[in-house]
């Protein structure tokens, strides 16, 4: 095993309150003025009509390794993605946080899901997910869940996996969209969020494994200082 120091984590010595004073990388935390996670409020948000996202996402084989507090599936091609208001943007990977980060109307979902999207010039658009637990759902994550403690051990195990991606997301793809941050060090700005408004389902044994690797990894609400957010239906 390769010692490798995380400067960052989740408790009090290392977390969220004190990520701005850990290094100079990381003073964006304290000082930036469009950091997210944020709570959406519904009544707040200003409707757009109609949706000008299209997901491109297939069935594809993936790389499961953790990086840093968390775990990581990485997509083997890119060759997958999504648009956005005329803009293409490729698939990176996708992890996940319990419980939920960004609220909606204060209500704290039990995992969000985070696509993670990067055009060739830098520019990231995060697509979040978030998921209810229902032992009732069809959703189908294969070994995936199973995977996430296994490969937390360490920072050299891996797993492959072969998913469709679209299986995370809803049938309608409502969404928000907001100019935020990454939402763990450093969490730079510039990154064009997308909030889908409904959740899916896990079931409670797929929770319940993922949570052994993740559990605790949600950085707190960040204010708005007046960031709109808008609403595509
Ligand atoms: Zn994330």
């Amino acid at each position: 095993m390769t010692v490798e120091k995380v400067k960052w984590g989740y408790d009090e010595k290392t977390g969220p309150d004190m990520w701005g004073h850990i290094c100079s990388d990381f003073e964006i935390a304290n000082t930036g003025k469009a950091q997210s996670p944020v709570n959406i409020e519904q009544s707040d948000v200003e409707k757009i009509k109609p949706s000008t996202m299209r997901i491109y996402y297939k069935e594809t084989d993936y790389t499961i390794k953790r990086i840093e507090q968390s775990v990581h599936v990485f997509p083997h091609d890119k060759e997958q993605g999504l648009r956005f208001n005329g803009e293409y943007y490729p698939l990176v990977s996708f992890h996940a946080h319990i419980p939920a980060e960004h609220l909606l109307d204060g209500y704290i979902y039990p995992i969000e899901w985070h696509f993670v999207h990067e055009k060739a010039d830098g520019t990231t658009l995060v697509m979040s997910a978030w998921m209810e637990i229902d032992n009732t759902t069809n959703v189908e994550l294969k070994d995936l869940p199973k995977h996430f403690p296994e490969v937390f051990v360490d920072f050299e195990t891996e797993r492959e996996i072969t998913l469709d991606a679209n299986e995370f997301l809803p049938e309608e793809r409502v969404f928000y969209t907001y100019q935020g941050s990454r939402t763990t060090p450093p969490t730079v700005e510039g990154v064009t969020w997308i909030v889908l408004k409904n959740a899916k389902s896990l079931k409670q044994e797929d929770f319940t494994e993922l949570d052994k690797a993740i559990g605790n990894t949600s950085r707190p609400i960040q204010d708005l200082n007046g960031r709109e957010i808008t609403f595509y239906n």
